[in-house]
């Protein structure tokens, strides 16, 4: 949220070399050890922000016989996305509710968390658990993903205080000794390099029994530069399906891979 109290849409991240490095000794301090060990593997499809039409994801995967998880950014509820077009409202969530997907946490503001002190991250996921349930959303929100994926150490063990899970974006699959606050995930998008990149990830965690996050934002047909195409997600899930995973929303991908009770 910017001063002026509008949802903040162009916010960049730092490329500062110090950046890269607290960046780096962050991913390395595991905040909450968990083991990852399910006896069967578990794809988590998570939508962030979240567009309207993530909800093409959900069909998808509801389609394949799964749930997916949709980390909702409150300050963009109700809103217009320059880019992503219209974001989810209390509807939506209500219609996930209904259909048995997650609704996660994703900051008030789109808050980089690495950037900011912890007093002020605790309050902004503070307000967004608040508007989540002025919105109508009253069940416990259990999963978390970090805006940009920006985080420090303080912030992971906050977050690993309140959430079952923290999703970053570290490119990766979860298996055995794992940050649970701090958690990989594999970026989809529209480029072939992105197809095959989640096709590899998805075989070798197919194979090893791990515990896979894609993330995206907005899906359809033709999607922006942030979001993935409907074809892709049909494709991955049933390759998912068909080597053996299953597809779960995050708590529920948690609880089979013996991270959390
Ligand atoms: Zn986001």
């Amino acid at each position: 949220m910017t001063q002026s109290g509008m949802p903040q849409w162009n916010y960049v991240p730092s490329r500062t070399p110090v950046a890269k490095v607290q960046r780096r000794v962050t991913q390395w301090r595991r905040a909450c050890l968990a083991q990852v060990a399910p006896d069967r593997p578990i794809i988590s499809f998570t939508f962030d922000d979240f567009p309207k039409s993530a909800l093409n994801g959900a069909d998808v995967i509801e389609a394949q016989g799964g749930k997916a998880g949709f980390y909702a950014c409150s300050s963009f509820l109700g809103q217009r996305s320059p880019v992503m077009g219209e974001m989810f409202d209390a509807e939506t969530l209500a219609e996930l509710r209904q259909r048995g997907h997650e609704v996660g946490a994703h900051s008030h503001t789109h808050l980089d968390c690495a950037q900011a002190r912890l007093e002020r991250v605790e309050r902004d996921i503070g307000e967004n658990l608040v508007a989540l349930a002025e919105a109508g959303h009253h069940e416990t929100v259990s999963a978390f993903a970090f805006p940009y994926g920006e985080t420090t150490y303080a912030a992971k063990r906050w977050v690993g205080d309140v959430f079952a899970t923290g999703r970053g974006v570290l490119p990766g699959f979860n298996l055995g000794e794992t940050d649970r606050s701090q958690l990989r995930a594999v970026e989809l998008g529209a480029s072939e390099a992105h197809r095959r990149r989640a096709m590899v990830m998805l075989e070798a965690c197919l194979r090893r029994k791990g515990w896979l996050f894609f993330f995206t934002h907005d899906v359809g047909a033709a999607p922006t530069d942030y979001g993935a195409p409907t074809e892709l997600i049909e494709e991955l899930a049933a390759r998912a399906v068909d080597g053996g995973a299953i597809l779960a929303a995050p708590t529920l991908g948690a609880v089979l891979s013996g991270v959390i009770d």
